[in-house]
């Protein structure tokens, strides 16, 4: 066993049977990537947001997680409450999209609108989380929306909103990021009384925020983590506010979001140039993480291609 600095390498055991081959066109680092790396090496090659071909020429996008199908939830079709979905994340337990390739679960691999561009498809991941973000706390159409947090998923919170026919504000703190979720059909002006809050920002400040802003009887969702424990209010009761977190993603009225968020990508173009400000060749992923984790870059989505 060796490291080679991102992870440590286990003797190739070749592709796990039943997979098949992602060649990997762009891979899009994430918060809690950088998290990860911070912890170590680790066991598996990171990168769980990527997209690809198939070897018979599909462009596909990876959906990360490999839901086993018959634990009770899956049963329920709640499959991002899959009990045994943490041990199967490509990118996380599993060896993930930083590479030139990947070898996949058929069932992950989830084909791409004829008019989306394989490149941009990194970006359906944190967009089917926002979509399932949304659909949990019942976003429809002309409801009043705040976005709280101006990072990748908080912007795709305002994509996906607007495409669902939500009026949405944005409030972040970084002027490169607003600006882009301006172009994205946000206003930056902040009002109260908001049907429904997203704290896409994962703080206590972020939550106390919206706990502020949401009007009596509204709904908080969770997209952002909450990385240290957080405390609720005297508001968040007296308003009766209803919390509803979300993780990954699963099926809306019978649609599976992620795919879904194929669709919405397609639909908002703007999208992938409004979000990814840097590109790197695979061979400088290292400079990609640094660059990801600098303020003073002020990177907001960070894509890897090999
Ligand atoms: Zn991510
Ligand atoms: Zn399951």
């Amino acid at each position: 066993m060796t490291t080679d600095g991102i992870r440590l390498v286990a003797p190739d055991a070749g592709p796990p049977e039943g997979s098949v081959r992602v060649t990997v066109a762009s891979s899009g680092i994430c918060g809690s990537d950088l998290h990860m790396a911070a912890m170590g090496p680790s066991w598996a090659i990171l990168g769980h947001e990527f997209s690809g071909t198939l070897d018979d020429g599909t462009p596909v996008a990876v959906l990360p997680v490999v839901h086993c199908g018959a634990c009770d939830r899956c049963l329920a079709g709640e499959v991002q409450q899959c009990r045994n979905a943490l041990g199967a994340m490509y990118g996380v337990s599993l060896d993930g999209g930083l590479a030139d390739e990947a070898w996949v679960d058929p069932a992950c691999a989830v084909p791409l609108p004829a008019d989306l561009p394989v490149d941009h498809a990194n970006l359906v991941e944190p967009l089917a989380v926002a979509l399932h973000g949304l659909n949990r706390a019942g976003v429809v159409d002309g409801m009043r929306v705040l976005v709280l947090g101006d990072g990748p998923v908080g912007l795709c919170t305002v994509a996906a909103a607007g495409h669902l026919g939500a009026q949405v504000d944005l409030e972040g703190h970084r002027a490169n990021r607003t600006a882009a979720g301006e172009r994205l059909g946000a206003s930056t002006g902040i009002r109260t009384d908001y049907d429904v809050v997203l704290d896409a920002a994962g703080t206590q400040g972020s939550l106390d925020r919206a706990t502020e802003l949401a009007r009596p009887g509204g709904t908080l969702g969770i997209l952002g983590t909450y990385w240290s424990p957080v405390a609720l209010g005297l508001g968040f009761q007296m308003k009766e506010l209803t919390l509803l977190p979300s993780f990954t993603y699963g099926h809306h009225h019978g649609d599976l979001e992620f795919a879904e968020a194929t669709r919405i990508l397609a639909a908002v173009p703007d999208l992938a140039d409004a979000l990814v400000t840097h590109h790197f060749a695979l061979d400088d992923a290292a400079e990609a993480f640094r660059v990801a984790a600098d303020r003073d870059a002020d990177p907001i989505k960070v894509v890897v291609h090999p």
